[in-house]
């Protein structure tokens, strides 16, 4: 078959080294039995090894002709192979269509869509058991940076809303080809289960928390009684124990999440 040409409007960098590969496919290390689907299989750098964990793997692709050699080297048995933009994909629906077992969730992510990837996915964060993914380095420090430093922000709390997250190793451009010009690294994230979490920890209304973290980070410069002036006044901020004049970088999940009811009990 002809060598295929890295298309860059679908954020292809193929993994080649041996290691690399061999290192994601055991920290994923997926058992018999579970339903896993991988994003963008590409050339099969993981597909291949995921199969040796698995009897059958489902595949989100939308490059026609990796599709076509996916489909020359794995018979549907092995590979289930959803043709289109895993953006729209409904992963919901595979546990409807019958499948058994914890869902998984893998892949090395385009870079062009990643954070709205991640959005997507959140939306079916009650039914999965883990995700892992390759994504660039600095996207997963934002997602599991803490409070107070300068990668915290929306993506942080959006998501450590709904999972324990961990960065688990960086990968060096040098394991893709082509290169790409940045770091990247592997996340791991297990959703949170929400009534462990409890109603404190749980957002009554997520849309309306949803609102409140992306005003707040929207300047995150400025105060939070200007950020959130259309929200809250001051003095609900201070009953929540949160200074007016302190920034969205300087509160945690749980400080959002109180505040964000404390605004839905006042709605009601
Ligand atoms: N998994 C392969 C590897 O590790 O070598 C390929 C990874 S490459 C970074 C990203 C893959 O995602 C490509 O195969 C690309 O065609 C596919 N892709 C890009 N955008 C996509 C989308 N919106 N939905 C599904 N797949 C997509």
């Amino acid at each position: 078959m002809s060598t295929h040409q890295a298309r860059k409007r679908f954020g292809q960098n193929f993994l080649v080294s041996p290691g690399i590969i061999r290192k994601i496919a055991d920290a994923i290390a997926p058992r018999a039995g579970d339903t896993v689907v991988e994003i963008g299989p590409g050339l099969g750098a993981l597909t291949e090894p995921l199969l040796e964990w698995l009897d059958h793997l489902h595949v989100v692709e939308i490059d026609r002709d990796l599709i076509a050699r996916l489909r020359q080297r794995y018979p549907p048995e092995r590979l289930t192979i959803h043709e289109g933009d895993a953006l729209v994909f409904d992963f919901g629906a595979l546990k409807a269509a019958g499948a058994t077992g914890p869902l998984k969730i893998v892949g090395n992510l385009p870079y062009n869509i990643s954070s709205p990837l991640l959005f997507h996915l959140a939306d079916y964060a009650d039914r999965v058991s883990e995700m892992h993914f390759m994504l660039q380095k600095e996207v997963v420090d934002r997602m599991v940076a803490a409070p107070g430093s300068s990668d915290y922000g929306r993506l942080s709390v959006m998501l450590q809303y709904r999972y324990f997250m961990e960065r688990l190793f960086v990968v060096p451009p040098g394991a893709f080809n082509p290169a790409p010009k940045v770091d990247s690294a592997i996340v791991r994230m297990i959703p949170l289960n929400r009534e462990e979490v409890g109603a404190g920890g749980t957002a009554q209304d997520e849309a309306l928390f949803a609102r409140l973290v992306s005003a707040a980070f929207s300047q995150r410069r400025k105060m939070l009684r200007n950020t959130l002036r259309e929200f809250v006044d001051e003095a609900v901020l201070e009953a929540q124990g949160i200074a007016p004049t302190a920034r969205a970088e300087t509160l945690s999940v749980a400080d959002f999440v109180r505040l964000s009811n404390a605004l839905a009990e006042r709605r009601q």
